[in-house]
This record gives C-alpha cells, sequence and structure tokens, in this order.
C-alpha cells in the first residue's frame, strides 16, 4: 500500500480540528453535548485515499451521493470497516448496489425506493438503516418535485410506515438538504418538528440528519443528531463540468 501524502494528512487533520471546534461552540450555544453529534465525513469527487486518512485521524463514517462513484470507494476501502452513507437521490436500479456496500441511506423519498432497497438488502443478507428525506423548500413543493428531493413533510409518517413493512430495514429517522434560499434555522426548525412526530410512532427513529459545511451550527441549533460535512473537512470541490 502506498503511502499517505504527509501534506495531506495535515489538510486533512486542520480541517476535522476546525469543525470539531465548530460543532463544540454550537453545542455550547445549544446546551448540548458534543457527543450527541455523529459526523458523517463526505468524501464525493474525492480519492479513497483521502478515505483512508480520514479513518487514520478516527473517522468512522463517510458518505457518497452517487453510486458510480462509492461503489469502487467503499470497495478500495472495505479493509478499514468503515460505516458507509448514501446521501443522494437514487434511482430504484441502483438499489442492489448500494445495499450491497452501504449500511445507511439517507435519502429514502418514495415508497418504490423502500421496497427495492427492501428487496435488495434482503436478497443480500445485509440491513439498511434507511431515514427518510424530507423536502424543506416551499418553492418547489408548490411547483414540480425540487432538485434536493425528498417528501412533503406532511407524507413522511405515510413513508415511515412503507419503510417499516421490510424485514430488512430500519426506520432510522429523517433527513434534509436546507434550502438554497432562506433560513437554515427556520427550515432545520421544520424538520425537527417533523423527525418528532416520526419518533412519536416510531421510539427507535431517533435520527436527524441536517447540517452541511455552511449550515452546521443551524442543524445542531434545531436537534441534528448526524451532520454531513465535505468541504470543511476536504477543501472545496471543483464544480462538476457537465
Ligand atoms: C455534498 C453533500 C454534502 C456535503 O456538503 P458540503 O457542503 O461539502 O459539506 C451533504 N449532503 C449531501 C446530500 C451532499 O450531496
Amino acid at each position: 500500500m502506498t503511502h499517505p501524502d504527509p501534506a495531506r494528512v495535515e489538510q486533512v487533520r486542520a480541517g476535522l480540528a476546525a469543525v470539531r471546534d465548530r460543532i463544540e461552540a454550537a453545542c455550547d450555544r445549544a446546551g448540548r453535548s458534543p457527543e450527541e453529534i455523529s459526523l458523517v465525513a463526505v468524501t464525493k469527487t474525492y480519492p479513497a485515499s483521502d478515505v483512508r486518512i480520514l479513518a487514520s485521524l478516527g473517522v468512522t463514517d463517510v458518505g457518497e451521493n452517487r453510486d458510480q462513484e462509492a461503489a469502487p470507494k467503499a470497495a478500495e476501502t472495505a479493509d478499514l470497516g468503515l460505516t458507509w452513507h448514501f446521501v443522494g437521490q437514487l434511482q430504484t436500479n441502483k438499489a442492489k448496489s448500494v445495499a450491497s456496500y452501504a449500511d445507511v441511506v439517507h435519502s429514502v423519498d418514495r415508497a418504490r425506493l423502500a421496497r427495492a432497497l427492501g428487496g435488495r438488502a434482503a436478497e443480500a443478507g445485509r440491513r439498511l438503516t434507511c431515514l427518510i428525506q424530507v423536502n424543506l423548500d416551499q418553492d418547489s413543493r408548490a411547483g414540480v418535485i425540487g432538485p434536493r428531493g425528498g417528501v412533503d413533510p406532511d407524507d413522511a409518517l405515510e413513508l415511515a410506515a412503507r419503510i417499516e413493512e421490510h424485514e430488512a430495514l430500519t426506520l432510522g429517522g429523517v433527513m434534509a438538504v436546507a434550502p438554497r434560499e432562506g433560513d437554515p434555522s427556520v427550515a432545520f426548525a421544520r424538520l425537527r418538528e417533523v423527525a418528532g412526530r416520526v419518533r412519536d410512532r416510531y421510539s427507535l427513529a431517533t435520527m436527524i440528519s441536517a447540517g452541511m459545511s455552511g449550515d452546521l451550527e443551524a442543524a445542531i441549533e434545531q436537534g441534528a443528531t448526524h451532520l454531513r460535512l465535505g468541504a470543511a473537512l476536504l477543501g472545496n470541490r471543483e464544480p462538476i463540468v457537465g
């Protein structure tokens, strides 16, 4: 195995330290403990060598948003025993691949996808924790499906029931991406309310996946349990062309 680039190790170490400081400060303000917060390192566009560096620095959870990229990266780093989170929009024809390496799917937004994941996970003898992706963008709900995906908040309980029908699926809680416009605290407060309704019926569904590099403070203030962080850890991604 090749040795990690020492300069890159230091960059990632600094990113991780800065993120931990932000989490601690936000927890202080919110009267929460940093132990309540899990960090999912989103490694999209970054190489498997960065996944190794993150793991060497104590990161246990990594996330990806495209199966084409996630599947080979998960295979290359299988020896690390990491927990893999799938966080992007997912087509049912990718369910078989995702069910083969993912432990948590944050982006379950329709019954058909739950059925596909439930069937594929069962075939593979695996269990998947599923989060209901909630659409917090009023504008996109009013029109066509928003680019960021997710169910209408009023439909979350119905989808929860559909997920729970599958033996191989465990309902973990809810996930959302803050809308591009507006105050993320307001959006995440709405997510917290949906999370409460789901948890009232399914007491083990306690996860709230919210907060990215730009809005992790607002997410912590509104009860997030899982932060999905890419840029703050690994640097800004090149814009994807095409
Ligand atoms: C890329 C991505 C993230 C991480 O975003 P950063 O701004 O890089 O922290 C989180 N969630 C989802 C769904 C993503 O696609």
